[in-house]
């Protein structure tokens, strides 16, 4: 059954990096159907701000295996590569608040500073925290965190809570190269595209806390946020370029929509399983259910 939530909003967000695989289909297809299923609009937005991990024509092979798979997105694609005098003036909206400042860390020097003082890994110490800004050189800008714990309810994975301080410290915005942050850039994007929900890889459940803490600074509304179990091969890795997970076959798309929604826990008529897309969407729009989704972080898949 159709349940229509007016002003609904998804939307998929692919980064460039190479074609569209199994495992990114599954964030393709989760939301796509969330939004098909409260008759809301989903919205296509190529995530393109590290333009040194994009590969050339990935974007439009990422578009053209959506359109053979039957997903229809509404206006057009967002590229984040062409945004970033807006990513600048949010930047210098934070610079007025003084909730960034500039950092001119190395790596290097990061990891020194963690290792002598025995600190947590993969925490940024604070050391430019309260030193006064100087002017060039290369500089990265980074965020203030709180102290507060951040937490929200995720309908599969359940309630998720981080204190910043203690998961990430004070995080780049833009990177001493010039290029801005996934972070700031979604968003940015997500609260200009209007998205009232996001649903997305579980890979990216700990980046969330990050994105509502920016959003509040911002004055922006926070979306929903759903976090689907992401496919994992035999040995527990996610399926990506770099475990060489195949590209879509973008001849048969039929079967591996099919194989998709099982992975989601839908149960689709095995007499749909050779069906074209259009068929599975009609049934899948009508019947999809996120309290089928299994409410777990990964799933293991078997090669096909
Ligand atoms: N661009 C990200 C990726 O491809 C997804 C980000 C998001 O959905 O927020 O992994």
């Amino acid at each position: 059954m159709i349940d229509q939530v007016p002003g609904y909003r998804g939307r998929f967000a692919p980064s460039p990096t190479g074609p569209l695989h199994f495992g990114s289909l599954i964030a393709a297809v989760g939301s796509y159907l969330q939004a098909l299923h409260h008759q809301g609009d989903w919205l296509v937005r190529m995530e393109d701000v590290d333009t040194t991990r994009s590969v050339d024509d990935a974007d439009d092979a990422i578009l053209f295996a959506l359109e053979d798979y039957g997903f229809e997105w509404q206006g057009q694609v967002m590229r984040q590569s062409e945004r970033g005098a807006i990513y600048e003036s949010v930047l210098a909206q934070l610079k007025e608040l003084q909730q960034v400042y500039p950092c001119s860390c190395s790596r290097k020097q990061i990891q020194a500073r963690i290792e002598d003082q025995g600190l947590k890994p993969g925490i940024y110490p604070g050391t430019c925290r309260h030193k006064p800004s100087t002017q060039g050189g290369q500089q990265a800008w980074r965020l203030r965190v709180g102290e507060e714990s951040i937490g929200f309810d995720d309908p599969l994975q359940g309630h998720f809570e981080q204190k910043l301080t203690e998961s990430v410290g004070d995080f780049v915005l833009r990177r001493a190269d010039g290029l801005y942050a996934y972070q700031l850039a979604v968003v940015v994007d997500d609260a200009e595209q209007g998205i009232t929900e996001v649903v997305r890889g579980c890979d990216l459940l700990d980046n969330t806390p990050r994105q509502i803490y920016l959003q509040a600074l911002l004055g922006y509304p926070r979306p929903n946020y759903v976090h689907l179990p992401i496919a994992v091969n035999a040995e527990g890795q996610k399926l990506s370029k770099q475990t060489r997970a195949a590209p879509l076959d973008r001849k048969r798309p039929g079967p591996v929509l099919w194989r998709a929604l099982d992975f989601l826990g839908q149960q689709p008529p095995t007499d749909l399983e050779s069906a074209p897309p259009r068929e599975l969407w009609a049934w899948a729009g009508e019947n999809w259910s996120l309290a089928k989704v299994p409410p777990a972080p990964t799933i293991t898949i078997s090669p096909s």
